[in-house]
């Protein structure tokens, strides 16, 4: 465990050893995994979206249309937003200790809305430059319908916890003498060949972004370096 949690309830209680409130940490698994889920209460019920996130320095970042309940809802609201990242199923020697690798980030706060409109096409287009460097430059500029229709939420990370287990099976002692294969299957995130919309134009060249995007690569096991 590392640093101290921000506060009482973004403390990691359950297996705290797996926890770390470094900045950097929290920053590498929001920068690694776009995707995210928002948590908020509407008339008194928990309401969960997943949708994507990106990081702007000490900010996180998410969009919608302007129509989305959750978007309308989270305004101003309290907040709990997530990003996980599965790495890996742990197979251990019973079934109360299989478990899996994992890397995942937890923010609590108060949603701001992007009023600014300039502000707004700002931020996507960082949004879409963090995946695809150089795609906002390629692209139609929103117009002015688009730009209403979207709405850009926003809060500072300054309450949160991550938590991270990279490691093989640990089972009870007397288990290991049990003739049970044990051990961890490693979990990628890949991308395929991009496939081109039969509508391009002729003689349209797919951008560099796109024939280079690649998803962070997942934190694997080294049981050599344990
Ligand atoms: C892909 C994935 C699959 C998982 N599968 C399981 C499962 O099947 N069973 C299981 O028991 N657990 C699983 N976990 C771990 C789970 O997310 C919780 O950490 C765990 O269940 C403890 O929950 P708790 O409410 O008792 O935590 P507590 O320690 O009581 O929570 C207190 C505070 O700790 C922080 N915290 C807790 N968990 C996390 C987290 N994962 N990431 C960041 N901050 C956190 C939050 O700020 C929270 O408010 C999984 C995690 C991931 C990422």
């Amino acid at each position: 465990m590392t640093a101290k949690a921000p506060s009482e309830r973004t403390r990691v209680k359950r297996a705290f050893v797996r926890a770390t409130y470094e900045r950097d940490a929290v920053y590498a698994i929001l920068d690694a995994q776009p995707l995210c889920h928002v948590g908020y209460v509407k008339d008194g019920h928990p309401f969960v979206t997943p949708t994507f996130q990106w990081r702007e320095g000490d900010r996180v970042y998410w969009h919608g249309s302007s129509a989305s309940q959750a978007l309308r809802a989270a305004k101003s609201a309290r907040v709990c937003l997530t990003v996980s990242c599965l790495d890996g199923f742990v197979m251990a020697r019973s079934g109360f200790h299989h478990s899996v690798n994992y890397r995942s980030a937890m923010i609590l706060g108060e949603a701001e809305i992007v009023e600014d409109e300039a502000a707004k096409v700002k931020h996507l287009d960082t949004f879409i430059d963090g995946l695809f460097p150089g795609q906002s430059g390629l692209i139609r500029p929103m117009n002015t319908q688009e730009k209403k229709a979207t709405t850009v939420l926003s809060m500072p990370i300054e309450e949160y916890s991550a938590k991270i287990r990279g490691e093989g099976p640990i089972d009870d002692e007397e288990d290991y003498a049990l003739p049970i294969w044990a051990g961890v299957i490693p979990v990628h995130q890949t991308v395929g060949e991009p496939i081109p919309d039969p509508r391009n134009l002729p003689d349209v060249e797919m951008p560099d972004c796109i024939r280079d995007f690649r998803m962070a690569q997942a934190q694997q096991w080294d049981p050599a370096k344990d």
